[in-house]
């Protein structure tokens, strides 16, 4: 049966998707667990695999069962490319350590952003010669995947679970990535939604054009695809890619003079008749579409002919398939398939042109899928059994809105308690509701200054109560750098920030310098992990409501109403609950840690939603003081407490 488990923090999740998938292992069946990173996939593999694996007794009447390790091709170094590298030191540093080749070996070899950024060159490439490859047999990317589809229990990642969902559809089940399998775990299931989304979702730009083009020259060039039969169809192939790369950039280039952002396409088309969806329909720019989606179609369609002529030729000759050609006919077909949806999208989902931030960063002609759960329910309904679990999947102690976002219909369902005592561990922090103006009537720049003042006054207060320690949630980058920057320049306690870039480190000085604070957005409030004193509260300053000003969140709201459903009710709230869950959660994190949790918005008093959203974090007193909460859970904030952690 198909499952839904919320377990806590705490409570064991990977021992309990473990143990069983290797007693059904052992039983001859094959299960695949997936979990949304390739950090949290790595853990799976490289920690808890081992110790499961410990607590049964392996016998030559029950052997182990064979286990595999598999993520994304790109996330793989080959080793055609590292040796076209060798002399390069850290590619020469990682070839004598690399085990599984992949990117986070590289990384943790690599010294400073420069050599990191030579993983570039030597990942593996999305075409390349595969099987007539000579280090086929020992291409780290190739024997993972061997290994995982010979495996009884697979670990991997969100990304490639959906991949080969949707190739097996693509190819009516003639492809698969992970070879059929009896029983899937999905860990980390609330962002299994989002892994979904970047697998469907496509984006083409002149830079897109560029990849495309670079991966099919450098596939003809390292393979020499110049045997004598061939080496018409290849310069001819060569000629078409020269021609196509110019055509489609020009294009897009006479497109974006033209261009605004807006909405190009919508499937359903009614939904063009929504108000909100209408204002922001550029139908006048829809000719431009077609003629680039039509440039890339006869331009990429020519490099792909003659590639597959080429093919023909040479198996005509008796040479057999060639794999570097098969694969990159595959990838152009692909790259051209993605590139028709734009000009007639599949339902529910939307085309959009887009601009990078104040039109710095260039036109994007932008696929967005909507209904990500009916799609994903589409696509696992023949499928086998899954299990779903997270510390965080219910909101309001339902499973009903992870279930319409994954499109997975439980037949059992079990939400386990907390795994800590919050009532005592925890006290929640509200402020009195003049504190802080309500955020929805900030929208003119006088009252925003205000707003910021106001939630820096208490942001500070807090500080200083608590002795920094204190992750402050945010919303949106510009407020957090506006109350930041009022903050750091009133208080003498250390505060960090997250930058656009960097999230990983701040992330560990923040672990490392116990009085300090971090002001962070969206990243920090799923997943991160803060053990002891350095984290002893979580301030959450607004209600992440999401505001549909993007296509997507227009088309979304859109198709809520059409159905007439409430968007506000049905997708924006809940999905705020289920953040603001989320962002609570980092608070305790092992039985010993203590702290209080803040949530700063003035909505929770003053709206009908406010108690519903207080409703869904984790029990403990309320109180309208932080002096107050801090006394309850009994952290002090004096420097000699914080020594040592
Ligand atoms: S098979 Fe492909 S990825 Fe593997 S080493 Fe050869 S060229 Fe690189």
């Amino acid at each position: 049966e198909s499952a839904m488990i919320e377990a806590p923090t705490g409570s064991g999740k990977s021992l309990a998707a473990l143990i069983p998938a290797l007693v059904q292992a052992r039983q001859g069946k094959r299960v695949v667990i997936a979990t949304y990173t390739n950090v949290l996939a790595e853990q799976y593999w490289r920690k808890d695999l081992p110790t499961a694996l410990e607590l049964f007794e392996w016998t030559d009447e029950r052997p182990q069962p064979r286990t595999a390790f598999l993520v994304g091709r790109s996330r793989y170094a080959c080793r055609q490319r590292m040796r076209e590298h060798g002399s390069v030191p850290v590619v020469k540093r990682f070839a004598e350590r690399a085990t599984m080749g992949l990117d986070s070996e590289f990384y943790a070899t690599a010294r400073g952003g420069r050599e990191r950024a030579a993983w570039q060159d030597i990942a593996v490439p999305p075409a390349c010669q595969g099987r007539e490859c000579p280090d086929y047999r020992r291409c780290f990317f190739f024997e993972a995947r061997s290994a995982a589809r010979a495996a009884q229990l697979v670990i991997t990642n969100h990304s490639v679970f959906v991949s080969d969902l949707l190739v097996r559809n693509a190819t009516e089940g003639d492809v698969d990535l992970l070879g059929d399998y009896d029983y899937a775990i999905l860990d980390e299931a609330h962002d299994f939604p989002s892994a979904a989304a970047s697998a469907m979702n496509f984006d083409l730009s002149a830079a897109t054009i560029e990849a495309v083009a670079g991966v099919v020259e450098s596939a003809m060039r390292a393979h020499e695809m110049s045997a004598e039969a061939i080496a018409h169809f290849v310069s001819k192939a060569r000629r078409a890619l020269q021609q196509a790369k110019e055509r489609a950039a020009a294009s897009l280039a006479r497109f974006g003079d033209a261009a605004r952002p807006g909405i190009l396409k919508v499937a359903p088309e009614s939904l063009l008749t929504d108000d909100k969806v209408g204002r922001n329909y550029v139908s006048d720019l829809e000719p431009h579409l077609h003629e680039v989606v039509d440039e890339v179609e006869r331009g990429f369609g020519a490099v792909r002919d003659a590639l597959a002529e080429a093919q023909s030729v040479e198996q005509e000759d008796g040479g057999g398939e060639d794999e570097a050609i098969v694969s990159l006919v595959q990838y152009l077909d692909d790259f051209i398939g993605s590139c028709r949806l734009l000009a007639a999208p599949d339902e529910v989902s939307l085309t959009a042109v887009t601009f990078g931030r104040d039109r710095v960063q260039p036109l994007m002609l932008s696929r967005r899928v909507v209904d990500i759960g009916a799609r994903l329910a589409r696509l696992m309904e023949t499928g086998p059994p899954c299990t779903m679990m997270s510390a965080t999947m219910t909101v309001d102690g339902s499973f009903e809105f992870l279930s319409s976002e994954t499109g997975l219909k439980p037949q059992y369902e079990e939400l386990l308690p907390p795994a800590f005592d919050t009532k005592s561990a925890a006290a929640l922090f509200v402020p009195p509701p003049d504190r802080i103006p309500d955020p929805t009537a900030t929208r003119d720049m006088d009252t925003a200054q205000v707003y910021y003042s106001a939630v820096a006054d208490v942001v500070g207060e807090v500080l200083a109560a608590v002795g920094g320690r204190s992750l402050v949630l945010f919303h949106s980058r510009r407020e957090m750098e506006e109350v930041y920057r009022r903050v750091a320049d009133s208080t003498e306690l250390p505060t960090l920030i997250q930058r656009s870039s960097g999230a990983r480190s701040v992330g560990d000085r923040f672990r490392e310098d116990v009085p300090s604070s971090l002001f962070a957005v969206r990243s920090f409030w799923t997943g991160f992990d803060a053990p002891g004193a350095t984290l002893s509260c979580v301030i959450i300053v607004r209600i992440p409501f999401e505001v549909p000003v993007e296509p997507e969140q227009l088309v979304r709201h859109a198709w809520y109403r059409s159905r007439g459903l409430d968007p506000f009710r049905e997708y924006t709230l809940p999905l705020a609950k289920m953040m603001v869950r989320q962002g609570s959660g980092r608070l305790l994190r092992n039985d010993s840690d203590r702290g209080v949790i803040c949530l700063l918005d003035p909505r929770v008093h003053t709206r009908g939603y406010g108690e519903e959203v207080l409703a869904n974090l984790p029990p403990m007193r309320r109180f309208e003081s932080i002096e107050e909460a801090v006394a309850q859970v009994g952290i002090v904030a004096s420097a000699d407490s914080l020594q040592g952690g």
